[in-house]
C-alpha cells in the first residue's frame, strides 16, 4: 500500500513561502493498492493527483474511487480543476453519504454561475455516486468501513482493511463527544497508518476554538496509543500554522508517542 499526501492543510488553501515544506494545499490523500486508486477528498490537492495520473497513464484510461468526508470547501474545492475528471475515456466512482444533500448535487451547485464557469454537465468522464452511509462496504478484495465523526454537518471517517495493512482517515473531528471520541478509536484500532485531524494546538483549541467541528495535536496521540494504531499523521494543518509550528507540533508530539509525523505535501508512506 502507498499513501501519498497532496493537501493536508484545513478550512483554506495557505500557499505561503513558511509554508512550503509542508504545503498549502488543503484535503486529498491518494492510496494505491496495486494498481488500485482510492483517493480521500476533493480538496485543492486534488489538482496535482490528477496532473500526477495524467503524467502517470499517459493515453491509457484511468479509473479510481473517490471518498468524499463531507462538503466544505477545503473538502469539495479541487474537483473543478481535476484534469482527468473531463476525459470521457476515463471513470471514478464517488462515495459519499448523502443524508445532507447528493455529492452530484453538491458539485453541480459548486460549478453553477456566478461562481464558476464550467457546469457539471460538461464535465465528460463517467462519473458514479455511490451513496453510503455508517457500515461495512466491501470493495475489490479489501473491506471500506465508514463512521461519523464529530463536525458542524457532519463528516465520515473512513477505514480501508486490506491485505497489506490498514488505512484509517479520519479528519475533521472534534473530541469531548463520549460516542464520538468512542466510534473514533474503534475506526482507528490497530490501523497501521492513521491519519487524523490536528488543527490546532491544545492550547488554541482550549482557548476559543471548541465547537469549531476539530482537533489538537495531543488528541491525536491520546487516539493512536488508546486505539493501538502503530503510524500516526498528523492532519488537517491550520492556515496560520507555519512550518516552523509543525516542527515544534510534532517535536512535542513525539515526547508521548515516536511514530509521528505532520503530513506533508508530495510525502509518501508504504505500508
Ligand atoms: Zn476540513
Ligand atoms: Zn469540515
Amino acid at each position: 500500500m502507498r499513501i501519498k499526501f497532496w493537501g493536508v492543510r484545513g478550512s483554506v488553501p495557505a500557499p505561503q513561502p513558511e509554508n512550503v515544506r509542508y504545503g498549502g494545499n488543503t484535503s486529498c490523500v491518494e492510496v494505491r493498492v496495486g494498481d488500485r486508486i482510492y483517493i480521500f477528498d476533493c480538496g485543492t490537492g486534488l489538482r496535482l493527483a490528477g496532473e500526477n495520473l495524467i503524467r502517470e497513464y499517459a493515453q491509457r484510461p484511468i479509473f479510481a474511487h473517490v471518498f468524499v468526508s463531507h462538503f466544505h470547501w477545503d473538502h469539495i474545492q479541487g474537483f473543478p480543476f481535476c484534469a482527468p475528471l473531463y476525459n470521457p475515456q476515463n471513470s471514478f466512482i464517488f462515495h459519499c453519504s448523502s443524508r445532507m444533500r447528493s455529492l452530484r448535487q453538491v458539485m453541480e451547485e459548486q460549478m453553477s454561475s456566478p461562481y464558476f464557469p464550467v457546469r457539471l454537465s460538461e464535465v465528460k468522464g463517467q462519473l458514479r455516486y455511490h451513496d453510503i452511509e455508517e457500515g461495512k462496504l466491501p470493495l475489490d478484495d479489501m473491506q471500506v468501513q465508514t463512521m461519523w465523526l464529530n463536525h458542524p454537518q457532519g463528516c465520515m471517517g473512513f477505514r480501508l482493511e486490506t491485505k497489506e495493512g490498514i488505512f484509517v482517515y479520519a479528519t475533521d473531528n472534534e473530541p469531548g463527544d463520549p460516542v464520538f471520541d468512542k466510534n473514533v478509536r474503534r475506526l482507528a484500532a490497530g490501523a497501521d497508518v492513521l491519519i487524523y485531524d490536528a488543527q490546532y494546538l491544545p492550547d488554541e483549541y482550549a482557548a476559543g476554538r471548541r465547537g469549531w467541528g476539530h482537533s489538537h495535536w495531543r488528541e491525536a496521540v491520546n487516539i493512536v496509543m488508546e486505539s493501538g494504531a502503530k503510524e500516526l499523521v498528523l492532519f488537517h494543518h491550520d492556515p496560520s500554522h507555519d512550518d516552523a509550528v509543525l516542527d515544534r507540533v510534532v517535536k512535542e508530539a513525539s515526547n508521548y508517542y515516536p511514530k509521528v509525523r505532520a503530513a506533508a505535501e508530495g510525502s509518501v508512506i508504504e505500508i
